[in-house]
C-alpha cells in the first residue's frame, strides 16, 4: 500500500516567503564582486549532510549501506554553461525541501533585512555577517534544479525542485535511485567562468581543502563524445586533525571561512591538541566581523562539536561562556559518549572542565592579537562590548578579560585603546587608585568638571563612555591591587600625589574657610530639597560648582539602563560642591538680597548638571531665573 497522499506527487508552484524574495533579489544584486561564495555554501551543506547522515547512521546503519563512502561530485558542461554538484548525505523529503528551499527559518532575520539600506556595497557587508546559504546560487544561476532523495526512503519518493529565483518555485515527487542532493546550475551569462574546471578547482582548494569529505571533480574530456575521470582535489582529511606545523595561514583561513561562512579573514586562532585526563582537540577562530545577531537573545552561537570526528552538532554553546559567544571554531572530543546530547551537554562534568580550559584558550588568543594593534583595534570595535560582558559574568577569569579591555582617556585623543596596565604604568608617583568617569559620550565626558583637578595635577583619567561601563565598573574593583574609583563619586583625595601644578592648590585662609562654611549653611537652606548635601570641593579649578554622587549611589547611566528595564528606582538626589575661591561663588557669597541669593544659587546648581550633559528637570525656569540675574546687572 502506498502511504504517499496522491497530491503530493503531482508538481506544485509555490511562492518563496518574503523574506527569501528579499534575500535573493539582494544577494543577487550586492555579491556580483564574490560570487564564487555559491560554490563554499554548496560544498557546505553537502559537508553538512554527510555529517547529519552518519549521524543517524549511528543509530540506524541501513541508512549507509547501499552507499557507504560519502562524497561530493562535480560535473561541469561547458557548453550547456551548467555545473552540478551531487552528494550522497542525508537528502531531503518532500516537505524538508519546501521548508529548507522556500523559507528561511533563522530568527532575526526580518529585523535583519530591515537594517538594508538599498546601498549594495553597505548591503553586500551585512549580507555577510548574515550568512548567505544556498541561495547564493542564484547569484550565479538563472536557474536551478535540485533532486534529492532522503535516506531512507524509497526510490520513487525523490523530489525535484526548480526555480528561477524570482519569487516562486515548483516541486514535484520523482523516481530517482541515488540517496543525497543533485544541484544543478545553469549558468548566467556574466558566471560562464564556473564552467571552467580549473577555475572551480582553485575554488576548492580554497574553502574545500580540509574539510572531512571527498570532492571529486569531473575532468574535462580529451576528445570529443569522451567522458572525462573522475578525480579527487581535496586532501579530504579534517583539518584540525592535522599537525599544526603541516598547515599554512592560508589553509586555517579557507578553513575557517568554510566554517563561519565569512567572507573576510579570521583575526587569530589558536589550534591545540589536548592529551591526558581529557582528551580533545580545538580549533577557536577570532572573527574580524561581528555577525548581525551577536546581541539577540536567539542569535547563533556555539562551536561544532565532534566526537571522534563525527558531527555531532553546530552552536555547541555549553564549551564558552556567553560573552565569548563571537568565537567559531571546532572541538572534537574523545572523551563524550557519541550519542551525547545537549541536554547531557548541560551537565557534565567534562563539558564544565572543558569549557574552563577552552575559555582560558580564547581569552590567550585573544590576548595575543594586541601583539597587532590594528588588528586589536578592529577586534576591539567589533567584540569589545561584549567581552565587558565577562567582567560581571565570569568572576574566576575577570583579571584576564580585564586585561583586554581598552579606554579612552584623559591622555589620549578619545580612541579606545589605553589599556589598564599602560594606565597603571602611567601613574604618578603616590599615586595608588585607577581613576575613571562615565559618560554617555566623549564630548560630555571629557569637558566633565569634575576633570579639572585631575588636569592639573597631570593624572590620567579614563573616559568610559560606553552604555555598558558602568555595570561592568560595579563588578570591577580593582586591577593589579589598584581600586577604581569614579572622579564623580565621593571625595576625592589627591593630597598624596606629587607633581603637576601643585602648589597651587588652594589653600583656604581661617578667614575664607568660616566664610566657606556659612555659604554651605545658607545654600543647604536655600536649594532644600533639591539636594542632598553642600559641601566645599578640592575638585574644582575653573568651574564654581559641580554635582558628586555618594560612593555608593548608582550612576546616572545604570539608572537609565535599570528604568528602560522596568525597574523602580528610589529618587536620587546630588551632593552640591562649590569651589570657594571662585569669583561667582565669592559673588554668592557676598550678595545679601535673599531672592537674588536664591536665583544664583539655584542657577549654579542646574549648571552643574548641564556641565554634566544632565537634562534639567525644569528648563523654563532656570532660563527665567537666569534672565531675571542678567536684567539686574
Ligand atoms: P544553512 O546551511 O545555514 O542551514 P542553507 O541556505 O545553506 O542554510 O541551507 C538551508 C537548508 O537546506 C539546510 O539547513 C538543509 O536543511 C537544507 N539543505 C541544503 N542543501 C542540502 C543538501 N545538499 N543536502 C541536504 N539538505 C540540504
Ligand atoms: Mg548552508
Amino acid at each position: 500500500m502506498s502511504t504517499a497522499p496522491e497530491h503530493t506527487a503531482q508538481r506544485e508552484t509555490l511562492g518563496f516567503q518574503t523574506e527569501v524574495s528579499k534575500l535573493l533579489h539582494l544577494m543577487i544584486h550586492s555579491l556580483y564582486s564574490n560570487p564564487e561564495i555559491f560554490l563554499r555554501e554548496l560544498v557546505s551543506n553537502a559537508s553538512d549532510a554527510a555529517d547529519k547522515l552518519r549521524f543517524e547512521a549511528l543509530s540506524d546503519a541501513s541508512l549507509l549501506a547501499d552507499e557507504p563512502e560519502l562524497g561530493i561530485w562535480i560535473e561541469i558542461d561547458k557548453d550547456a554553461g551548467t555545473l552540478t554538484l551531487r552528494d550522497n548525505g542525508i537528502g531531503m523529503s518532500r516537505d524538508e525541501v519546501v521548508r529548507n528551499l522556500g523559507t528561511i527559518a533563522r530568527s532575526g532575520t526580518a529585523e535583519f533585512l530591515q537594517k538594508l539600506s538599498g546601498d549594495q556595497k553597505k548591503d553586500s557587508q551585512l549580507i555577510g555577517q548574515f550568512g548567505v546559504g544556498f541561495y547564493s546560487s542564484f547569484v550565479v544561476a538563472d536557474r536551478v534544479s535540485l533532486v534529492t532523495r532522503r535516506a531512507g526512503l524509497p526510490a520513487d519518493q525523490a523530489v525535484r525542485w526548480e526555480s528561477e529565483g524570482t519569487g516562486e518555485f515548483t516541486v514535484e515527487t520523482v523516481s530517482d535511485a541515488r540517496r543525497g542532493t543533485a544541484i544543478t546550475l545553469h549558468l548566467r551569462e556574466s558566471a560562464r567562468e564556473f564552467a571552467d574546471s580549473w577555475r572551480v578547482r582553485s575554488i576548492i582548494s580554497k574553502y574545500a581543502e580540509h574539510i572531512e569529505l571527498p570532492v571529486h571533480l569531473r575532468k574535462p574530456s580529451v576528445k570529443e563524445g569522451e567522458v572525462g575521470e573522475w578525480e579527487v582535489v581535496n586532501q579530504a582529511k579534517a583539518l584540525w586533525t592535522r599537525p599544526r606545523t603541516e598547515l599554512s595561514d592560508d589553509d586555517y583561513q579557507g578553513f575557517y571561512k568554510h566554517i563561519a561562512h565569512a567572507m573576510d579573514d579570521a583575526l587569530g586562532w589558536s589550534h591545540n591538541k589536548v592529551e591526558g585526563k581529557l582528551e580533545y582537540t580545538s580549533l577557536l577562530y577570532v572573527p574580524g566581523r561581528a555577525p548581525f545577531d551577536l546581541y539577540q537573545r536567539e542569535g547563533v552561537r556555539g562551536l561544532k562539536l565532534y566526537v571522534q570526528r563525527v558531527f555531532i552538532m553546530d552552536d555547541a554553546e555549553q564549551f564558552l561562556p556567553l560573552y565569548l559567544r563571537f568565537i567559531k571554531g571546532v572541538v572534537d572530543s574523545a572523551d563524550l559518549p557519541l550519542n551525547v546530547s545537549r541536554e547531557l551537554l548541560q551537565s557534565s562534568d567534562v563539558i564544565d572542565s572543558m569549557k574552563s580550559a577552552l575559555t582560558k584558550r580564547a581569552l590567550d588568543m585573544i590576548a595575543k592579537l594586541a601583539d597587532d594593534p590594528d588588528k586589536y583595534a578592529t577586534f576591539y570595535a567589533a567584540f569589545g562590548q561584549v567581552l565587558k560582558e565577562g567582567i560581571g559574568e565570569d568572576h574566576a577569569n575577570q583579571e584576564r578579560v580585564a586585561k583586554l579591555l581598552r579606554f579612552a582617556s584623559t591622555a589620549n585623543d578619545g580612541t579606545q585603546s589605553v589599556s589598564l596596565a599602560q594606565y597603571v604604568e602611567r601613574m604618578k608617583p603616590g599615586q595608588d587608585t585607577i581613576y575613571f568617569l562615565t559618560a554617555d559620550n566623549h564630548a560630555k565626558a571629557s569637558q566633565s568638571p569634575h576633570l579639572e583637578v585631575f588636569r592639573k595635577k597631570g593624572v590620567e583619567v579614563l573616559l568610559l563612555v560606553d552604555r555598558i561601563d558602568e555595570w561592568m565598573m560595579s563588578y570591577l574593583s580593582s586591577f593589579d591591587g589598584r581600586k577604581f574609583q569614579h572622579v564623580g563619586k565621593g571625595e576625592i583625595d589627591l593630597s598624596t600625589i606629587e607633581g603637576g601644578d601643585a602648589d597651587s592648590d588652594p589653600v583656604l585662609s581661617e578667614e575664607q574657610s568660616k566664610q566657606a562654611e556659612s555659604l554651605v549653611a545658607r545654600l543647604k537652606k536655600s536649594l532644600g530639597e533639591r539636594v542632598k548635601d553642600v559641601r566645599v570641593t578640592t575638585r574644582l579649578s575653573e568651574s564654581p560648582t559641580c554635582l558628586v554622587l555618594d560612593a555608593f549611589d548608582m550612576g546616572f547611566q545604570m539608572r537609565q539602563l535599570m528604568e528602560a528595564a522596568g525597574q523602580k528606582l528610589p529618587e536620587s538626589k546630588p551632593i552640591l560642591e562649590i569651589n570657594p575661591v571662585h569669583r561667582l561663588v565669592e559673588r554668592l557669597a557676598a550678595e545679601s538680597d535673599e531672592a537674588r541669593f536664591a536665583d544664583l544659587a539655584e542657577v549654579l546648581l542646574d549648571q552643574a548638571a548641564l556641565a554634566e550633559g544632565a537634562q534639567l528637570e525644569d528648563p523654563a525656569a532656570y532660563v527665567r531665573r537666569v534672565q531675571r540675574l542678567l536684567q539686574a546687572l
